[in-house]
């Protein structure tokens, strides 16, 4: 049976940003606009930190621009200080992002990104679960030994019943907030290896998984992008905190978009 088309998506991750909640609620209200202009051909995301969630939740209550967590906790409650868990967030997000690499920096590892992602998917979020090289691998030619490995340990875990909510994102570390976006044509092989590797675990059911990709994705580029064929829209960070950009690259997604994908 053919399988539906894979609307794009556009998150936005605000990382540790804004300051205070009035900002971010003024920048979740500058890009309902175009989200609602374009809601027939894409979906919108923004992963505000967990201080703000409430007050975007209010902003975007009843609007096109669905909300997220940029990390969870495995375990449901308890005795885990500073931690946030999946079924906490369920409340207020449809999404969360797990395995970003600026955690994985802190020292997560393959096996929490598992456990997180699905716990994420057992609560009912839906959930992006970043992978990425480092410099030293993507010029030392590791990408698709590293990234695969990453792949395939969060696979590990997860229901092929509710991987029609997981997303996959290939962020390219060196390419993350420094202005030095991965060449399209090179992050579309790492992409389909991404594939691969989904249609190994999980078979046909994986073709209902977006791949996205992310690091340093601006009006200026995203076109390359999500021109792809592989490429199911893009992990903004950045860009993600100016939403005049963020609004033309959401118009720029659409136009891309055609129902053949
Ligand atoms: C990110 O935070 O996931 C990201 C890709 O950041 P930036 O777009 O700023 O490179």
């Amino acid at each position: 049976m053919p399988q539906a088309p894979r609307r794009p998506l556009l998150a936005g991750n605000w990382k540790m940003n804004p300051l205070s909640a009035a900002e971010a609620v003024e920048l979740a209200r500058g890009v309902i606009p175009a989200a609602r202009q374009h809601a027939s051909v894409l979906d919108v995301a923004l992963f505000p930190p967990f201080p703000w969630l409430r007050p975007v939740w209010d902003a975007l209550h009843d609007t096109d621009v669905e909300l997220g967590a940029q990390d969870c906790f495995w375990e449901r409650a308890g005795a885990f200080t500073g931690e946030v868990s999946a079924a906490m967030l369920a409340g207020w997000c449809g999404w969360v992002i797990v395995g970003h690499s600026e955690r994985r920096a802190l020292g997560e590892t393959d096996a929490d990104v598992a456990r997180k992602a699905a716990a994420a998917l057992e609560a009912g979020l839906s959930v992006i679960v970043c992978v990425g090289e480092h410099e030293a691998q993507f010029v030392a030619g590791q990408t698709a030994q590293v990234v695969g490995d990453q792949v395939s340990a969060a696979l590990q875990p997860l229901p092929a019943s509710s991987i029609d909510r997981l997303v996959m994102a290939y962020e390219p570390i060196w390419a993350i907030g420094t202005g030095r976006n991965a060449d399209p044509s090179l992050a579309g092989g790492t992409m389909r290896l991404v594939r691969q590797r989904l249609e190994q675990a999980f078979g046909a059911p994986a073709a209902s998984v977006r791949v996205l990709y992310g690091g340093s994705v601006n009006a200026a580029n995203v076109a390359s992008y999500v021109e792809l064929a592989g490429c199911d829209g893009c992990l903004v960070g950045g860009a993600s905190l100016r939403p005049e950009e963020f609004s033309k690259m959401i118009s720029m997604v659409a136009a891309v978009a055609s129902p053949a994908r």
